[in-house]
């Protein structure tokens, strides 16, 4: 790949670079200023089938390679990456809109260490021991490889997502097609095109093009044995339900809601600049996002105060601006999206900050806040993905806890309090798969990370993330 502003972008099957064969050209876009920064031809169901075969025949070859030969391969990728680590977050920058420093200093570096992470797990697997668990047989429990895995990609985290699938599915001994958002394949393209130099050809292939043409000739294919998606609900529901078809394993990482309850003995001092980058990093495109604040009565307005101060100061820039905290939304349509959403709050709520378009080339949206709301507007219920806070009140830890728990998903949420009964009672209570207590938003590749109801199902990341990957098989040994 060249490193020219404008750049071509090919897919990669069986270890060879070739175009995809539909004719159709997809324009990449820098959300910060508009502007084109690269293209590709978007692939048919056949490269799509090919990637998959390539896959296929590369299966039993690397399924039979020991967890230490391929930690050693998945170490010295983890070492490319490492020495390519300016590179890979200046494609970031450029095609996902993401602030310099927030690719340079935060998520590359995090990037790395999941993929060291992944990379030793993969021989420090633990399980059962073998016994006569049945009179007169030895049992033991074989953990394998699924076989050929599809990881289908969003845009938010382009390169933070595809490593946390495919190094773990590669770990655990299958064998990969990857294909990136299409809005965001830069930073994909470019570490396949690196594992490549040091992983057999067809291990880990890449397919470029369009969810509903590409994406659903993966799923659908019958070669492919398992999916791991991370997107919207509306793809996620489409994909396992062909999933359930086939059937074949998905596991689906789908949106967000996070409540952020806030009682009165919150420590304001500490929380505001967690919570303001809880809000405001990646433009509020997380899934985790602190978006949703329930506040104790009492506390409402001296924290809606803080936060105006402290979101209204952020700094809205060029993304190439080390000084820049807050980039763009990823397209017209994503910020039109958010814009549609703050437009049609209710006549009950008060707009705080915010609320437009910044009047600047790209896709930027101001801060906002969003007071006075009740539990069913659509402020509320729905995930905004964008740098928008929704307040609301709560009376008691019943009420909090009631009205975190009212939305469909279920990835994340966080308590703020003093009181530790009180907070590990919230904990307990939440129907969400990652809770934070004083804190917001702090993950690393040790720890599973995944929802409940609308947010999906399946863990990604420590050792649950990888035994997703493994199929378990029970083998019962006669003694006589
Ligand atoms: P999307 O779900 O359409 O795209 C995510 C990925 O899925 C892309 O690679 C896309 O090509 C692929 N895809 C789409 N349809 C598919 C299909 N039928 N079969 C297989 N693959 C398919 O996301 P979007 O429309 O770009 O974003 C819309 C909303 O989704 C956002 O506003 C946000 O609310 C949510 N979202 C959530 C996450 C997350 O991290 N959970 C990430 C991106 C978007």
């Amino acid at each position: 790949m060249s490193t020219s502003p404008e750049r071509t972008l090919n897919n990669l099957i069986d270890g060879v670079s070739r175009p995809g064969s539909s004719g159709d050209v997809v324009d990449v876009l820098d959300p910060s200023t508009g502007a084109r920064v690269a293209g590709f031809t978007a692939s048919t169901p056949d490269d799509a089938d090919a990637a998959v075969q390539a896959a296929r025949c590369a299966a039993p070859g690397w399924a039979a390679t020991t967890p230490g030969e391929r930690s050693a391969a998945l170490h010295r990728l983890g070492d490319l990456v490492s020495s390519h680590l300016e590179e890979l977050a200046d494609l970031e920058v450029a095609d996902a809109g993401k602030p310099w420093t927030a690719a340079h200093t935060g998520e590359l570096p995090g990037i790395v260490d999941a993929l060291r992470h992944f990379a030793g797990a993969a021989r420090a697997t633990t399980g059962q021991p073998a016994g006569e668990y049945a009179k007169g047989n030895t049992s033991f429990v074989r953990r394998e490889p699924v076989g050929v895995v599809a990881a289908i990609t969003p845009w938010n985290f382009p390169l933070w997502q595809a490593v946390w699938k495919i190094v773990p599915a590669l770990a655990a001994g299958n064998t990969v097609v990857v294909k990136p958002a299409e809005n965001t394949p830069l930073s994909t393209a470019r570490f396949v095109e690196l594992a490549n130099e040091i992983l057999p050809p067809g291990v880990l292939n890449l397919v470029l093009g369009i969810g509903s043409v590409v994406g659903e000739a993966l799923v659908t294919h019958p070669l492919v044995d398992m999916v791991s998606f991370t997107g919207s609900t509306r793809a996620g529901r489409r994909i396992g339900q062909v999933a359930a078809d086939a059937p074949k394993r998905a596991i689906l990482e789908l949106g967000g809601n996070a409540p952020v309850v806030i009682f009165d003995d919150i420590d304001l001092d500490k929380a505001v600049p967690i919570l303001t980058n809880g809000a405001l990093y990646n433009a509020g495109q997380e899934c985790m996002s602190a978006t949703r604040l329930l506040v104790q009565e009492s506390a409402h307005d001296r924290v809606v105060e803080a936060l105006k101060a402290s979101l209204g100061q952020a700094v809205i820039g060029d993304t190439t601006d080390k000084n820049t905290v807050l980039g763009p939304l990823i397209s017209e349509r994503q910020r039109d999206s958010v814009h549609r959403l703050v437009e049609s709050r209710p006549a009950h709520s008060t707009l705080e900050l915010g609320g437009q378009a910044v009047d600047r080339p790209g896709f930027y949206y101001e801060p906002t806040i969003v007071t006075g709301l009740r539990q069913d507007d659509d402020l509320v219920q729905e995930e905004i993905f964008g740098p928008v806070v929704t307040v609301q009140t709560f009376t008691d830890e019943a009420d909090a806890i009631a009205k975190s728990n009212d939305v469909p998903y279920g990835l994340a949420a966080s308590v703020w309090t003093r009181d530790v009964g009180r907070a590990l009672r919230v904990a307990n209570a939440f129907g969400f798969g990652n809770v934070w207590i004083n804190n917001h938003m702090v993950v690393g590749p040790e720890l599973p990370i995944g929802g409940f109801g609308a947010s999906g199902h399946g863990k990604e990341g420590g050792m649950a993330g990888i035994e997703e990957f493994t199929r378990v098989k029970q083998v019962v040994v006669s003694l006589d």
